[in-house]
């Protein structure tokens, strides 16, 4: 796959605008502020394909991009303290009913966690549910270029505990900032891309 040949198509800001899959779907889920824009704008090797935002929780899209013969789906970045309740309630309603829609044929979820820290009760939350739905996801440690080597295994150490089935699950470390894990991803979403 070409991962400079991508391109937005479309965001929606209700789960009823969203058409019918036609295609394969990947999608990209954290809280705001994980490092999700900035992580996709590296797999794509673009600036601004994802808006990157020094403030947190300002839209409620979820925003698909054409790649290739599939979709990319960043999902709205969830868990800003500071948001009102409607757009707590925006956010539940599209996510959930995304996430929700059997018919989609979403054969991946990258699921984003800052690695200098525990999951948020929303991460965990997040995690039991695509658990509990048979989704499939991988976790994706962002910032990682954030920790030196010793705290980043102490963390490792850390999220064994803290997260559920964490020895059945694909963790990979990464950081947009230094390249670490990308090429990682590039493959498990060319290994989905074709499931
Ligand atoms: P989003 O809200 O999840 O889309 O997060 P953004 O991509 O907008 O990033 C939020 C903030 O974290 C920005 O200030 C980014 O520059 C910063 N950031 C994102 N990824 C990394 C990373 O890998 N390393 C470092 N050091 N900073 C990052």
């Amino acid at each position: 796959m070409n991962f400079n040949n991508v391109q937005f198509k479309t965001s929606f800001g209700r789960f009823d605008q969203i058409p019918k899959a036609e295609r394969i779907e990947i999608a990209f889920s954290g809280r705001s502020n994980v490092g999700k824009s900035s992580l996709i704008n590296k797999i794509f090797n673009r600036k601004q394909l994802a808006k990157v935002s020094q403030v947190p929780g300002k839209t409620v899209t979820i925003n698909f991009f054409d790649f290739e013969n599939i979709y990319i789906v960043d999902l709205p970045g969830y868990g800003y303290a500071k948001v009102s309740k409607g757009k707590k309630n925006r956010w539940a309603n599209l996510i959930e009913g995304y996430l929700n829609d059997t018919t989609r044929k979403l054969n991946l979820i990258f699921q984003l966690i800052d690695m200098r820290h525990a999951p948020s009760k929303d991460d965990l939350q997040m995690i039991d549910f695509m658990i509990e739905k048979e989704l499939p996801f991988v976790i994706v440690l962002t910032k990682s270029d954030k920790l030196k080597p010793t705290a980043k295994k102490l963390r490792m150490e850390a999220f064994k505990e803290e997260i559920p089935y964490f020895d059945d699950i694909e963790v990979i470390p990464c950081s947009a900032q230094t390249g670490e894990g990308i090429d990682k991803i590039k493959e498990i979403i060319e290994y989905a891309a074709t499931l």
